[in-house]
């Protein structure tokens, strides 16, 4: 069975079971403090565990593109070397918000494996919660009596809570779960020890396919356990170790999910898979992270040196020196692997075809930066080595190499044991922790848990229509950062104030109660469905109603920013071409950035034709039509632009002005002329392929054309009102070059007279020729007469003092001929007379100079110079 009809059997089963199927979240996640990358099917329906919203329907299932790499659920460091895990992997599941409990689950589950796709049942186990004391949880009797009804009781193993208790974080949704494991042994071997023996030992070939949770409780701040108000199913099955069993293959890197990547590695780095266990290691390695760093980039998500894109890098990275050492791959290759994962999974994930080119020059230029990274990496582990003393290279150095270089301490570790060399590996750790401790100071939020004062589960935002609101807050909680201190975070039950998202930032205002208090909102944001307002310190009693009122002002200006970014948009498509896509928005009160796909500089010509679409919008003055509670299918065949790696609804709303129209929860001006004008203020690259620009529009336009015009009246003044004051600059650039020419002619003349002077007033000493003399020349001057001199009179020691705007400046020459006779060194005496004019200076033995800031002194220097012939 093909993988592609393995994902359909799982869904259309699941459909005849009434569950409605949904598309996979993004892989990256934008609404959530607690989680960077989706790490599990439930996490975009954690709202609905938590009572936060409600589902459009009770049973949903779905395949979700997840990524391990960090927190909770980091695999990061088993991918390669084990044959089961990945970073980027689909998780099939099916949930159940409130509708059925484990029987249902339980059972569905046994029919799909063994009737549906035929899994032999003296394959399988399965395991359940034997309770936690501490935790004053009891067995899951209920999963093991709907299980006993299926399967031999000897085949129902107890689970600890390491194993048997789910949770997504520190804090959240959780509880019991009930797995299913499968023995792909041969007969054989599995005749010898009994697969129940190998449950959950981390054995490549008994291996968990499938997770049953029972979703039943919320883990608060303080680590206790409270239950939720409805009980919920939520399952997860990896597709590729279920490929694995039904392809009959040991490894999931063995089913038609990996095989043609893994041909092209093989092709790429002309290396062969299953020969030698370090190179398998490293191709399964690069197999993987090519994927996860694909989605990701078609997600939105670039490498980068922050935050989730730090995380993208580090896997792309750990990809690069693998091949760099196992496969002896010191050129960028991993970028050639995209055309082949493209083919293969650009149906499934159709965002892999359109971001194609993107991601094939990312990965490129990443690979390009982080091998020379290893070069320079390299020479310094070459100096450590020649200047160590004994065998050992200290921890601290090695870790400086990985803190300020990127430089992997495993990849020095090998270097230095083919050279006989270890490092001082505690040493090393030491550091590391150090360095963790910092940075999680640094970044330490303390969040607490939620005082409910209303139970209301839907927070209204009415933020489209009106810009103040009475209101009651529903909840509230404390958070605490070293960065932001201590915040209160505000819950209302219907909120005017747009939260920051789609690159648009939160609003801000104030609350107002009765009595008078005033309490301000300094940001507002989203967290998963939310709407959360950001206060200094909470209003005296937070149960009375307020009027909450927005910032207008500032929304106005941010209206502006966000409507003049879709005309920019679709200014780009026009004038660049249809492959310009949005990679990255920021619309803020002051200014506006845009990123986007482009593999050139625009140029100035282009960025004019942008400015000029933009404003000729404007002044149409183009009326919003905006358009909410569409069916997506509807905006899309309408013309709507859609972002990859933005989650959307079945409904959306669409912003359009004329002919531009985007999926947008913004909020924009009513009309284009309300932007007034735009003007680009910067164009520059982020990235490989990627192009920024940044603009104003509204006031601060018109502050630009006012400082500007404020600048053009002195400017004007200055030039005695001149009405061309351009010209009237060249005229004067014109002049400006003229006389400079005029002056270097007149200092070559005066050179020329100087020296028939000087030639005149040498003076023989032990028979050199002697001269020392303050002149009126600059440093240039002086050099060009010492040499002329030179060229003309043989044994000649010269020395030049001149006072040049206010620096002692000193010459010395002499005939190379003299120099080794009379053992004279130019660099020298201008070093030792340097101390005369409180300066220093240096050169070769036949010429040098020096500089100082004391003028006064050059008489002394030069009257010092005599002695050196004596
Ligand atoms: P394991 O113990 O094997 O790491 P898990 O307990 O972490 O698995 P769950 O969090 O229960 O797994 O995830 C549900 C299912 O997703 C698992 O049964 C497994 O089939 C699959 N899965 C989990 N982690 C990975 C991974 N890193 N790569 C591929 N599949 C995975
Ligand atoms: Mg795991």
């Amino acid at each position: 069975m093909k993988s592609s009809e393995i994902r359909s059997k799982f869904l259309d089963f699941f459909q005849s079971k009434s569950h409605e199927i949904v598309p996979s979240a993004p892989m990256v996640i934008k609404d959530d403090p607690t989680l960077m990358f989706t790490n599990a099917g439930m996490n975009q329906f954690k709202e609905y565990f938590l009572g936060n919203s409600t589902p459009k329907s009770e049973r949903i299932a779905d395949t979700q593109k997840c990524l391990r790499v960090s927190g909770k659920h980091n695999d990061l460091e088993e991918v390669g070397m084990d044959t089961y895990h990945h970073t980027m992997f689909e998780m099939l599941g099916n949930w159940s918000f409130g509708n059925y409990f484990k029987k249902e689950a339980i059972g569905w589950a046994w029919e799909l494996l063994t009737e549906v796709l035929g899994i032999d049942k003296d394959k399988l186990y399965v395991t359940i919660f034997e309770g936690d004391k501490a935790e004053g949880l009891e067995r899951d009797q209920e999963a093991y009596d709907h299980w006993k009804q299926l399967i031999a009781e000897d085949r129902i193993l107890n689970g600890s809570k390491h194993d048997n208790f789910w949770e997504m974080g520190d804090q959240g949704p959780c509880g019991p779960c009930s797995e299913i494991h499968v023995d792909i042994r041969s007969a054989e071997d599995r005749a010898k020890i009994p697969g129940a023996d190998l449950v959950n030992q981390d054995h490549p070939q008994v291996v968990e396919i499938w997770n049953l949770v029972f979703m039943q409780f919320n883990r608060k701040a303080d680590g206790s356990l409270e239950k939720l108000p409805a009980r919920h199913v939520d399952t997860g099955m990896g597709f590729e170790r279920l490929c694995m069993v039904l392809q009959d293959k040991q490894s999931n890197y063995d089913t038609d999910v990996f095989t043609p990547l893994i041909r092209e590695i093989e092709t790429v780095t002309k290396t062969s898979y299953g020969k030698d266990e370090k190179v398998d290691i490293a191709i399964r390695v690069i197999a993987d992270h090519v994927r996860a760093v694909a989605f990701s980039i078609a997600d939105g998500q670039l490498p980068s040196n922050t935050g989730a894109g730090y995380v993208i890098r580090r896997i792309l990275r750990r990809a690069i020196r693998y091949g760099f050492t196992f496969l002896d791959k010191k050129e960028p290759f991993i970028f050639r692997l995209t055309d082949t994962l493209v083919k293969q999974m650009g149906t499934a994930f159709p965002e892999l075809v359109s971001e194609k080119n993107l991601i094939t020059n990312v990965i490129r230029e990443e690979e390009q930066s982080f091998l020379r990274t290893l070069d320079q990496g390299l020479v310094l582990l070459e100096n450590m080595i020649t200047t160590a003393k004994g065998n050992e290279i200290s921890g601290q150095k090695v870790f400086e190499l990985y803190d300020t270089y990127g430089f992997p301490k495993d990849l020095t570790g090998l270097i230095l044991r083919e050279r006989g060399y270890s490092y001082n590996e505690s040493e090393f750790d030491s550091e590391l922790q150090k360095q963790k401790e910092r940075s999680r100071a640094a970044g330490k939020v303390e969040t607490g848990d939620w005082n409910v004062l209303a139970d209301d589960s839907e927070e209204e935002f009415i933020g489209y229509d009106s810009l103040e609101a009475n209101v009651k807050i529903t909840r509230y909680r404390k958070v605490e950062s070293k960065k932001e201190g201590e915040l209160f975070q505000l819950v209302f039950n219907l909120t005017p104030f747009y939260p920051e998202g789609g690159g648009q930032v939160g609003d801000k205002g104030y609350l107002e109660a009765a009595n008078g208090e005033v309490t301000y909102v300094v940001d507002t944001k989203k967290e998963n469905n939310l709407i959360i307002h950001f206060v200094k310190n909470l209003p005296r009693n937070p149960e009375v109603n307020f009027k909450a009122v927005v910032d207008a002002k500032q929304r106005a200006r941010t209206a502006a920013n966000h409507s003049a970014t879709h005309l920019l948009h679709q200014a780009l498509r026009n004038i660049l071409g249809p492959h310009v896509t949005q990679k990255g928005s920021m619309v803020h009160s002051r200014y506006l950035r845009f990123d986007f796909s482009h593999f050139s500089k625009v140029t100035e010509e282009e960025l004019h034709q942008v400015e000029d679409f933009v404003n000729a919008r404007i002044r149409e003055s183009i009326a919003l039509e905006e358009r909410r509670n569409i069916p997506y299918k509807q905006a899309i065949e309408e013309g709507a632009l859609a972002l990859f790696g933005e989650k959307y609804g079945d409904t959306v709303r669409a912003i359009k002005f004329g002919n531009s129209m985007e999926l947008c929860g913004g909020t924009h001006v009513t009309n284009t002329s309300d932007v007034w004008h735009f003007i680009i203020t910067s164009e520059s690259a982020v990235a490989s392929g990627i192009r920024r620009i940044e603009a104003i529009t509204g006031d601060a336009a018109k502050t630009y054309f006012m400082e500007r015009s404020e600048a053009f009246r002195k400017v004007q003044k200055v030039l005695n009102n001149s009405k061309d004051p351009v010209s009237a600059i060249e005229k004067i650039q014109e002049e400006n070059t003229a006389l400079q020419k005029q002056i270097q002619q007149l200092q070559k003349d005066k050179a020329k007279g100087l020296k028939g002077e000087l030639k005149n007033e040498l003076e023989e000493i032990n028979g050199v020729q002697f001269l020392a003399k303050e002149v009126p020349l600059d440093a240039a001057g002086m050099k060009d007469l010492a040499f002329e001199l030179g060229a003309e009179v043989e044994n000649l020691f010269l020395l030049f003092g001149s006072n040049h705007e206010d620096k002692a400046l000193l010459t010395c020459y002499i005939s190379k001929e003299i120099v080794a006779e009379k053992d004279l060194n130019a660099g020298t005496i201008v070093r030792e007379l340097g101390k005369h004019i409180q300066g220093g200076g240096g050169g070769q033995p036949f010429f040098a100079t020096a500089g100082g800031k004391n003028p006064a002194g050059i008489n002394a220097a030069l009257e010092a110079a005599r002695a050196y012939l004596s």
